[in-house]
């Protein structure tokens, strides 16, 4: 591509539901901002849990607008994207909110001409302002999910480290691949994540390893372990930095954002400092 974006956009994608996708961004987007980043995080979810779990930390000025607002109306073009962005001011990030009427757009949208490049396009109204745009993808490789592939960057895939966890990740990567094939040559995948890792089991150490195997590149050193406090924060409407800043988790989080920096090459533009 030849634009001249400034952000770097990064899709947390497993067609599988319950893996920790939607924690993992959200934690992700916390654990940047704090070092420093602008982040947009993005609701591509028809369930729209991470609209859900940040809905409590949202101004309650913007409550009313959080059904209208969403990234549906943005990928019908009905609004431009940036008028979808909605401050988490307690986590120092953004959200573009997802509502279960995407699941019915998803539908329609599919008719349309042009249908997976709906988001990039979107994008364009919000690059300027974010440094790093994290989405959060459905628990299928429906068009919402093409659609993110299409405008994204890097491939992060969380995968839960469970029995059959690698089941589906053929078909990942042969999305992933024909998406770079036919849509976006430039599309990386650096980043495999083992989530909810328990090294106590036998079963949680043989994934891992079998994760290893398969992704030697891409998998990360940082493995992020199941933590009950994670489980809870977005029933707070919190990251795990809001919720337990000083537990073990925060401290798992922060070395996977860091490592990920390095493993994405994700660089901290110079910005003058506002003092
Ligand atoms: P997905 O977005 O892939 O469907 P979620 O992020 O919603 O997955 O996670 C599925 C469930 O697992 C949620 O109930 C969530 O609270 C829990 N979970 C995710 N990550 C962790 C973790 N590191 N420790 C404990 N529970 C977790
Ligand atoms: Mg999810």
């Amino acid at each position: 591509m030849t634009d001249q974006r400034s952000d770097v956009r990064i899709a947390f994608i497993n067609q599988k539901g319950g893996v920790g996708k939607t924690t993992l961004a959200l934690n992700c987007a916390a654990g940047w901002a704090r070092l420093g980043f602008r982040v947009l995080l993005i609701d591509l979810d028809p369930q729209a849990h991470l609209t859900l779990s940040l809905t409590p930390s949202l101004e309650e000025s913007s409550l009313e607008r959080i059904e209208i607002d969403t990234i549906e109306a943005a990928l019908r073009r009905e609004k431009s994207l940036s008028e979808c962005v909605f401050e988490v001011p307690k986590e120092g990030f953004s959200l573009v909110p997802s509502h279960i009427d995407l699941s019915g757009a998803e539908g329609e949208l599919s008719q349309e001409l042009g249908r997976e490049l709906l988001l990039r396009d979107a994008l364009a109204s919000v690059d300027d302002d974010f440094d790093l745009i994290l989405l959060d993808c459905p628990p299928s490789l429906g068009l919402l999910s093409l659609n993110a592939l299409a405008a994204a960057d890097e491939v992060v895939v969380p995968v839960q480290a469970e029995y059959l966890a690698l089941q589906g990740m053929a078909q990942l990567m042969k999305i992933i691949q024909l998406v770079q094939e036919r849509l976006h040559p430039d599309l990386k995948w650096n980043a495999v994540v083992p989530t909810m890792v328990d090294s106590r089991t036998r079963l949680s150490r043989d994934v891992v390893e079998e994760l290893r195997i398969h992704f030697p590149d891409q998998l990360t050193r940082t493995l992020i372990p199941s933590r009950v406090k994670v489980a809870e924060a977005p029933s707070f409407g919190l990251s795990i930095f809001g919720h337990d800043p000083h537990g073990p988790a925060a401290g798992e989080i922060e070395d996977l954002c860091q490592e990920l920096v390095e493993k994405l090459s994700l660089t901290l533009p110079e910005r003058d400092v506002v003092i």
